[in-house]
């Protein structure tokens, strides 16, 4: 395969394009490090098979040039994280719709197959768990930024399919939920490098809210199997899936476990939404993904428990 990774510098993206390159593919990359890193991908330097560009999606000539040399497409560059979403609204829609509307529109130029990668957010405050992908999005009011990252992440998919079932674009939609691993910050709000590094450095680990709101996390390597399994599968052309691990812990019993884990004498503190985001900050209670269609269409079962996840994750920071 020649494959374009958009956000291949990312903390995903850069798991997604090691694999690619393992399998024998073709890589090119295109990321702006605005949230990527280049010393997540400067290892793959030297490789025969590696190819990158530092600039944004946003520039339809470049775009357009990295299309063409590909059979699909990986489109992972889009704004990330709570945290940075509710610091950078304006350059967070931008990038999400604008950018995801020019690769769909290049990759359709050949007919290239695009992987876009959404997210649960789009469920919003769903209060029916597990979240299936039929499930309908319960969204608050506009003022509140996380719904912005929410619609515009939305734009996204009803783009996709549009072009799926206008101009015949092969397209594969993933909803991701919660990933972690190696490489990912908590620079931009996630919270399992976060409890992490507080923890390894005996600083107070702060739980948002009373910590009962729960939430499953998978290790990115098997967003990435995932994600393979699925771009072989002609069922999933035109499909939306879940991705993710339904494995579920409160917040709270997550900061406990990392403390143990750690051997931390961290204190745990409570800070309130308001205080850690913004004024009229909503928070999902539960988030689990319903992984049945998935499960269904290419046989994907998580590999990573928690434990080892957060053990990988604690000796990363560690090294
Ligand atoms: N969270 C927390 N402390 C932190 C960072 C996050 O308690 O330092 C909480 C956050 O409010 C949310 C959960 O952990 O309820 C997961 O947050 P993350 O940003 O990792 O992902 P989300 O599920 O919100 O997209």
């Amino acid at each position: 395969m020649k494959a374009l990774v958009t956000g291949g510098a990312g903390f995903i993206g850069s798991h997604l394009v090691e694999a690619l390159l393992a399998r024998g593919d073709e890589v090119w990359v295109i990321d702006d490090l605005s949230t990527g890193r280049f010393e997540n991908i400067v290892h793959l330097e030297s490789h025969p098979h590696f190819h990158y560009v530092i600039d944004t999606i946003l520039d339809e000539r470049v775009v357009a040039e990295m299309t063409r040399k590909v059979d699909t497409v990986f489109h992972l560059a889009a704004a990330v994280g709570v945290a940075y979403i509710i610091d950078n609204p304006l350059k967070s829609l931008e990038t999400n719709i604008r950018g995801t509307e020019l690769v769909l529109q290049q990759a359709n130029e050949g007919k290239k197959m695009v992987v876009v990668f959404s997210t649960s957010e789009i469920y919003g405050k769903a209060n029916s768990q597990p979240c299936k992908e039929t499930d309908d999005r319960i969204l608050g009011t506009t003022t509140i930024t996380r719904w912005g990252y929410s619609s515009s992440k939305a734009i996204d998919e009803f783009l996709s399919l549009a072009y799926h079932r206008e101009k015949k674009l092969p397209v594969v939609i993933v909803r991701c939920f919660n990933t972690c691993g190696s490489r990912q910050t908590g620079q931009y709000g996630m919270v399992i490098p976060r409890f992490v590094k507080q923890a390894l450095l005996d600083h107070p680990i702060t739980i948002y809210g009373d910590g009962q709101q729960t939430r499953c996390f998978c290790d990115v390597s098997d967003v990435v199997e995932g994600v393979l399994g699925l771009v072989e599968e002609p069922a999933a052309n035109g499909e939306v899936f879940n991705l993710g691990s339904d494995e579920e812990t409160s917040i709270e019993a997550l900061a406990t476990r990392i403390k143990e884990l750690t051997a931390s004498e961290s204190v745990i503190e409570y800070i309130p939404y308001e205080k850690a985001y913004e004024e009229g900050f909503e928070d999902m209670r539960r988030r689990v993904p319903d992984l049945t269609k998935i499960r269904e269409t290419i046989g994907y079962e998580p590999q990573v428990s928690l434990q080892e996840l957060l053990e990988r994750v604690v000796a990363y920071f560690k090294k």
